[in-house]
């Protein structure tokens, strides 16, 4: 259908729904265009956990698929699903939500029936023993705690020193434990040379010189924005080599009237901060300021134990030099764990000593994501609400979970003389 639109969002995932909700909201006539004939994007589609939030009716969208090509800075154009002549769209704005996809190199063959991406591993369709997991980020981390779950030798190899470099060394160090514990061989510090295929297993040569045989492997070694196809170069937008987009702090690209969002600009690359950051987006590009920029997002990974953190670690505190102090409650000490029986984890608390404010929140452990929220909320407090003080001088349900925010600020209280 032709139309004029006050803005086209490119992207039907969760940065897009954040963006075209906002605007809609904000009275614009919104034209939605994703490749897909299903909104969701791969957070719905392709890993992430099912979000509900998109079966909320997306009042007044006009929704077209497939191949959207920019003509010039105010007009796209669309072919529609049962193809047929391609439309015309004229917009003001736009937003580009378009999203990520695994990174696939291209000495590797992804075509082969043993060879898979984090895409491709949900159509995995006959029985493996052993499987390598080369790239040892967020998404290879969480499938080896899933496969080894399942009883499949994994290999994890890990191209940097340790673990998910950014936790704090404490949080990485439990995760590497627990992973071997289940069975991971974790390989750091390698990296591939080739990869030969067979018709029933591969064998991974690493640079090293050592070779891993396995029935199959599975590569998570980064994602790629998806801007190729969109002929940027029409608009005069240029991508870096990984096709992200550079944004302002209003999520607006070079182009004043051309705003991105979620993992098409690049990190953290999470389906909680793309819906926040869309919205962000939709509302600076309609001249509001309501919405607060994304800065500080937890970090939830659903390894085995699940890992979940907010603001800094003990490396950045002590390379910044603040004189900080730590508070520790371990699950096996809390009620609620024995109960449950999920006995391994630890909440870890770091707080300036002085003014006891919290800088920093590490957990792992059974709903260490859900945990996490409780010392974020206080955590963000304002006027010097935000202290160990809280949970010192808070009552709260017993037993419970959440006890290990008073343990941890006891136990960290305790260390200051
Ligand atoms: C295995 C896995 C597990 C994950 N787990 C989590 C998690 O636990 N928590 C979390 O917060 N995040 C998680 N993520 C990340 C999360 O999925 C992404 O951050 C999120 O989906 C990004 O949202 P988005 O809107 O930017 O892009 P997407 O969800 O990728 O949506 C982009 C949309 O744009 C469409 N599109 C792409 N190119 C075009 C084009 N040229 N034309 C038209 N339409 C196009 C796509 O079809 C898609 O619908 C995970 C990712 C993976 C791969």
């Amino acid at each position: 259908m032709q139309g004029r639109y006050d803005v086209v969002v490119i992207g039907a995932g969760p940065a897009g729904e954040g963006a075209a909700m906002k605007l809609v909201k904000e009275g614009c006539r919104v034209a939605m265009v994703d490749e897909r004939a299903r909104l969701g994007g791969n957070c719905v589609h392709l890993g992430t956990i099912p979000s509900k939030a998109l079966r909320q009716t997306v009042w007044n969208l006009m929704r077209y698929q497939r191949d959207p090509l920019f003509q010039d800075a105010h007009r796209l154009t669309v072919t529609p699903p049962e193809g047929g002549l391609q439309e015309t769209l004229e917009f003001a704005h736009a937003v580009i939500a378009t999203g990520s996809r695994p990174y696939r190199p291209a000495d590797i063959d992804f075509t082969h029936q043993r060879v898979f991406d984090s895409d491709k591993i949900l159509t995995l369709d006959y029985p493996v023993r052993k499987l390598i997991i080369y790239g040892a980020g967020v998404i290879g981390c969480e499938y080896a705690s899933i496969f080894v779950g399942l009883g499949y030798k994994v290999d994890l190899v890990n191209t940097q020193a340790q673990l998910l470099s950014f936790l704090d060394d404490e949080i990485a160090d439990a995760l590497s434990y627990y992973l071997r514990e289940l069975g991971v061989l974790v390989r750091n510090q390698e990296e591939y040379e080739r990869l030969e295929t067979f018709d029933d297993s591969v064998v991974l040569h690493l640079k090293s010189g050592k070779k891993i045989k396995a029935d199959a492997i599975l590569w998570c070694n980064g994602r790629s924005g998806n801007t190729d196809t969109l002929a940027l170069e029409r608009l005069g937008l240029v991508p870096n080599s990984r096709g992200q987009l550079a944004v302002d702090e209003q999520y607006r690209t070079a182009l004043p009237h051309v705003f991105a969002a979620g993992d098409v600009i690049g990190p953290p690359a999470l389906a909680s901060a793309a819906y926040d950051q869309g919205r962000c987006a939709a509302a600076h590009l309609v001249g509001s300021s309501d919405v607060p920029r994304v800065e500080e997002v937890p970090t939830g990974i659903y390894t085995i134990p699940e890992i979940s953190s907010i603001g800094k670690t003990e490396k950045q505190l002590t390379e910044a030099k603040v004189p900080y102090e730590v508070g520790q409650a371990f699950f096996r000490h809390l009620a609620r764990a024995q109960i449950t029986g999920e006995t391994v984890g630890m909440l870890k608390l770091l707080f300036h000593r002085e003014t006891l404010e919290i800088l920093g929140i590490h957990c792992f452990g059974d709903n260490a994501a859900e945990i996490v929220h409780i010392g974020q909320a206080i955590m963000q407090q304002k006027n010097g609400a935000n202290t160990l003080r809280y949970f010192v001088n808070t009552t709260f349900n017993y037993p419970t979970m959440a006890e290990a925010y008073r343990v941890a600020a006891l136990n960290g209280l305790n260390r200051l003389f």
